[in-house]
């Protein structure tokens, strides 16, 4: 899915990955043969494909420097999201030109709850389990928020989490 944050995504740093395709053959994809983009790659496409490597390039820097820059995004990440809960992390896409999150505070929804699935109080771009949440508690918040800030701003949120089955 090309994981990224705070400016960095693996797309930077992957140079190969080796796969197995649907048939079990031995493939290679170079560099842009990857097809990252915002959360994606050609893997999303190609769900039967098994990545079994990959080779990244890393800059060398000075180590004391790297953990304490490590150190630095690990406490902002505890300071702003809301990690004594489960969740899958942010729930919806960044729409061009907003951030999801901002949208969902300004429509008030910091706390909104279905069964135990709620919007974080913390961080309204990710939706928590309070405990015993069901999957049809997490859709149908996530249906309502889509529809509040779809009335409110015209921006349809689309998922970034994926709902598998
Ligand atoms: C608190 C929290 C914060 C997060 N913050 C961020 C963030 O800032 N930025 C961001 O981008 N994401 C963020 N995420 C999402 C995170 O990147 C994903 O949850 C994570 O990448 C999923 O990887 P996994 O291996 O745990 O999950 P899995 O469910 O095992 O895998 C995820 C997908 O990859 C596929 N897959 C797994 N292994 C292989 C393989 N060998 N070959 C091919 N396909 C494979 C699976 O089929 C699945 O579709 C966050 C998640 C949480 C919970």
């Amino acid at each position: 899915m090309n994981a990224g944050a705070y400016d960095g995504q693996m797309a930077l740093i992957v140079r190969r990955t080796e796969y197995l395709d649907g048939e079990g053959n031995l493939c290679m994809a170079e560099g842009p043969e990857n097809a990252f983009g915002y959360r994606k790659s050609i893997f999303r496409d190609h769900p039967e494909w098994t990545i079994v490597r990959a080779e990244l390039e890393l800059a060398e820097g000075d180590p004391a420097a790297i953990l304490l820059k490590m150190n630095d995004l690990a406490q902002r990440r505890r300071e702003k999201q809301p990690l004594n809960y489960p969740s899958a992390g942010s729930t919806f896409k960044r729409p061009e030109g907003h951030f999801a999150g901002q949208l969902i505070e300004q429509c008030g929804l910091k706390g909104l709850s279905v069964g135990a699935a709620q919007v974080s109080e913390k961080h309204a771009g990710f939706l928590i389990n309070r405990g015993g949440a069901t999957c049809a508690d997490m859709l149908k918040l996530i249906e309502t928020v889509q529809n509040r800030v779809r009335e409110a701003f015209g921006v349809q949120l689309e998922c970034e989490v994926r709902i598998i089955g």
